[in-house]
């Protein structure tokens, strides 16, 4: 099979798996980011990992140095905070072939995903790296690009992809702080009257939180003294869970909904952040991202999909088009609809939610449903064993 030649543009969390992916198939990755390697490895936040990441790292072989490093999470309690109610899904309520790995998910560090990522680029000979450069300007002819530049992509608009974008009310401020709680090995999805608020173990007593509210409370939040920020937040918390300390410095983000409306125009392709960006509700946006590349892989590495010159056939294209945008917009779906009936109390949706965690408790398989849509997306519905 001809050996690509291809450009990926964003050496974030997409950019830089997609690039290891895309070597392991015998293609060659030029991968390009404009920051430097300090400010690359910088972004204070953290990443809850669902099996399907897990599975892709696992064939990458990067799972088994990861999993070291990753904080597994053995329960997920969703805490409805309005109407009073919470269900608590477990690893009994994972499919079969997720169980055996003994969690729910896992909470990454970005530094340490992104350590581990650059060294498995920096010593892959079919990578070449190139940070820092601001201007881009290489006149090589490749077979395909790839843009992984992030949410505001300048790929996209250069290449004419609109976007479809609805900018939430709300923003997020997150942080991590020390906490004490009755029961270690828990993230916890809280929805409260004005947002939803993520808790995820970092390890110890050390938790990432990400809270989401309107503008407001947000940009009051920000401004407060560390002991009044703690108050207010202890307001906040689902019992059982107090705040000791703050660990590092709040940061407050926009939140928005968007998918492009194309994934690809010729030989350039959209991947991660740049083709959809998620409300962070349930912690889908990387892992959607890590499903895209996986696509892209496996599209790129089956000789069925290429044509007489090596290239990928029209409608192996419009195959994974349909693949990903069932999943993006199914995903995007699934998230908005948390905040639209999780984020008020009108009386008709709180009935609603009341009657839903009573199901839950009393029905397994709805259980095991609710937790491989957040694991594996709707993809799950189509293929019973996700082979990635
Ligand atoms: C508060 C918050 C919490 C989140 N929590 C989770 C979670 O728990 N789980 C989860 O799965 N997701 C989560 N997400 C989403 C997750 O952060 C994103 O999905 C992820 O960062 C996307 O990675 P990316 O590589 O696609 O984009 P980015 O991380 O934005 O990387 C884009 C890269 O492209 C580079 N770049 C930009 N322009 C150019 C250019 N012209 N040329 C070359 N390079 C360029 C940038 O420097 C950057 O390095 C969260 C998001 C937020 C806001």
């Amino acid at each position: 099979m001809k050996e690509l030649i291809i450009k990926v543009l964003g050496a974030g969390p997409s950019g830089a798996l997609l690039a290891i992916a895309l070597a392991n198939i015998n293609t060659e990755v030029y991968l390009f980011d404009i920051l430097d390697m300090e400010k690359l490895l910088s972004r204070d936040r953290s990443y809850a990992i669902t099996h399907s990441t897990r599975r892709l790292l696992e064939k990458l072989g990067i799972w088994s140095e990861l999993n070291n490093k990753a904080i597994p999470f053995k329960e997920l309690s969703i805490i409805d905070s309005v109407i009073n109610k919470n269900i608590i899904l477990s690893t009994k309520d994972l499919e079969e072939n997720n169980y055996k790995s003994k969690a729910v998910g896992w909470t990454i560090d970005h530094k340490i995903l992104m350590e581990v990522l650059f060294e498995k680029l920096s010593k892959n000979n079919k990578i070449n790296l190139q940070l820092n450069c601001l201007q881009i300007k290489d006149n090589r002819d490749y077979d395909y690009y790839f843009a992984a530049d992030g949410i505001s992509s300048k790929s996209r608009n250069k290449w004419n992809i609109g976007t479809y974008s609805y900018r939430y009310r709300q923003k997020c401020i997150t942080f991590k702080a020390l906490l004490r709680v009755n029961h270690s090995n828990r993230a916890y999805e809280v929805f409260r009257q004005d947002g939803p608020m993520a808790i995820l173990p970092m390890g110890h007593d050390l938790y990432q939180v990400i809270i989401s509210t309107t503008s407001s409370i947000c940009e009051n939040l920000i401004t407060l003294p560390t002991s009044l920020f703690l108050d207010k937040v202890s307001t906040m918390l689902p019992s059982g869970l107090e705040i000791d300390s703050l660990y590092n410095n709040p940061e407050v983000f926009p939140l928005s909904l968007s998918v492009s409306k194309k994934l690809i125009v010729a030989n350039k392709f959209l991947v991660g952040e740049s083709a959809h960006s998620l409300h962070p509700v349930g912690g889908q946006g990387l892992n959607l991202s890590i499903r895209d590349i996986n696509a892209l892989t496996l599209l790129l590495n089956d000789r069925k999909n290429r044509n007489y010159n090596g290239l990928i056939s029209k409608r192996s294209k419009s195959f994974f088009i349909l693949n990903r945008y069932i999943d993006i917009l199914s995903t995007s779906f699934l998230t908005h609809t948390l905040i639209l009936i999780f984020s008020n109390s009108f009386t008709v949706l709180r009935f609603i939610r009341y009657f839903t965690f009573s199901l839950l408790r009393k029905a397994p398989y709805l259980r095991r449903l609710l937790l491989s849509l957040f694991t594996d997306g709707f993809s799950f519905l189509f293929a019973k064993r996700l082979d990635c």
